[in-house]
């Protein structure tokens, strides 16, 4: 089966009593023995749940692996997947990755010893000198977040490899319909299902893909032991975000890609990220690995930060809000929003100014979305 159809049957259980033709919800916590030490498959629904295992059929035929876990939030995955080191392993990361992984890199570093340097995972050479005895993942995400900086999978993964370490992907602002780590060398995949993968701003859900069985077997036991599991609901409301998820992000692109060309040769806008435009540094690796460039755009705004506040309080159809990935656009501010949390030191080598302003863009009419930036750009010039 081709993707867009695995998207909408797998995982989908064919309900055998009334024949509904969609997976039910199992909002049931513990599960009736059939006989002693004989069950339906089914105990405890931190353990298992019939609702989160079709969630978790489908996004690992999303990605290809073997096992998916369905887990809370995306920082809930983060947590499971940190929880396969210990005291003492070293982790090389991107330096500008989602400001919660680094916040609790940082806690763990703080209480269990889990040593983590940032590179700029763009510069091979960066990563190879920062490898060390001790070293037993890198810590990858791309795009990456707010600048879209494009890494190479394929080349860290062999770089991992050779190193008997795991090559671990953020997967978060693509979705699988745009990347598959998998075929890249990646060993593990971890999700925020909150953005595109639900894709209608209405959960909080995260996950875990793998391809080899003793990593899943590990993460199994980590994600009970944890008590990590997503709820049934919310399982539910992200498989069927997931049936709609190729048609949504081939419009999310058509979109975004309008809005970045429209900001690209704007007079106040000094600069613009989206790696679908050939002004981006990494469009070329952007278009061999990926399957689409996704709906993301940063910009920075020409001026200081009034400048910048100015346009972030006259958009009228954009929401000033964080997270992304869902029909509706938002517009953030990194620097006092999604970045809030790394240290200033951290975020200026990453090159997150003040300046910087993330879209997410949405399946609006694009002409409103760009009557909406045009106006909030000029605003500025009234305004001040
Ligand atoms: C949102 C996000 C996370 C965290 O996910 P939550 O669901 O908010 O816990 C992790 N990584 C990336 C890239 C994200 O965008």
């Amino acid at each position: 089966m081709r993707f867009q159809t695995l998207a909408i049957h797998r995982g989908v259980y064919k309900d055998s009593t009334f024949n509904s033709v969609t997976t039910p919800i199992y909002p049931s916590s513990t599960f009736r023995f059939d006989d002693v030490g004989k069950t339906k498959g089914y105990d405890y629904s931190r353990t298992s749940n019939p609702t989160r295992k079709a969630l978790e059929e489908n996004l690992a035929a999303l990605e290809g692996g073997v096992s998916a876990f369905a887990v809370a939030t995306g920082m809930a995955a983060i947590t499971a997947a940190l929880h396969l080191f210990k005291s003492g392993d070293h982790i090389v990361c991107t330096h500008d990755c989602y400001g919660g992984t680094e916040r609790l890199l940082r806690t763990y570093g703080e209480l269990f010893g889990l040593q983590t340097t940032y590179v700029d995972m763009s510069q091979l050479e960066q990563v190879k000198a920062a490898l060390r005895p001790n070293t037993k993942a890198l810590w990858i995400e791309t795009p990456s977040n707010p600048l879209l900086n494009i890494i190479d999978i394929h080349a860290l993964s062999e770089i991992t490899h050779n190193h008997s370490a795991l090559a671990i992907v953020d997967n978060t602002f693509l979705s699988p319909y745009n990347q598959r780590p998998f075929e890249l060398g990646a060993d593990l995949i971890v999700h925020s299902t909150t953005k595109y993968l639900n894709g209608h701003s209405d959960v909080v859900g995260g996950a875990i893909v793998v391809k080899d069985k003793t990593l899943a077997e590990r993460l199994q036991f980590l994600v009970n032991a944890l008590g990590q599991g997503a709820s049934p609901f919310d399982c539910w409301l992200v498989l069927r975000g997931i049936k709609t998820l190729a048609p949504r992000m081939k419009a999310h692109e058509k979109n975004a890609r309008a809005v970045a060309e429209f900001l690209e040769g704007h007079p106040r806008v000094a600069k613009v990220y989206y790696p679908g435009l050939k002004s981006h540094p990494h469009h070329e690796l952007a278009r061999r690995q990926q399957y689409g460039f996704g709906g993301m755009v940063s910009f920075e705004a020409r001026g200081g930060i009034e400048q910048v506040n100015q346009v972030l309080r006259s958009v009228k159809i954009f929401s000033l809000a964080e997270s992304l990935g869902g029909v509706e656009s938002l517009i953030s501010h990194p620097v006092t929003m999604t970045h809030a949390s790394m240290t200033p030191a951290r975020r200026e080598k990453a090159g997150i100014n003040e300046r910087v302003i993330r879209l997410s863009v949405g399946l609006e009419d694009v002409a409103d979305l760009i009557e909406d930036l045009e106006q909030s750009l000029t605003s500025k010039a009234e305004g001040l």
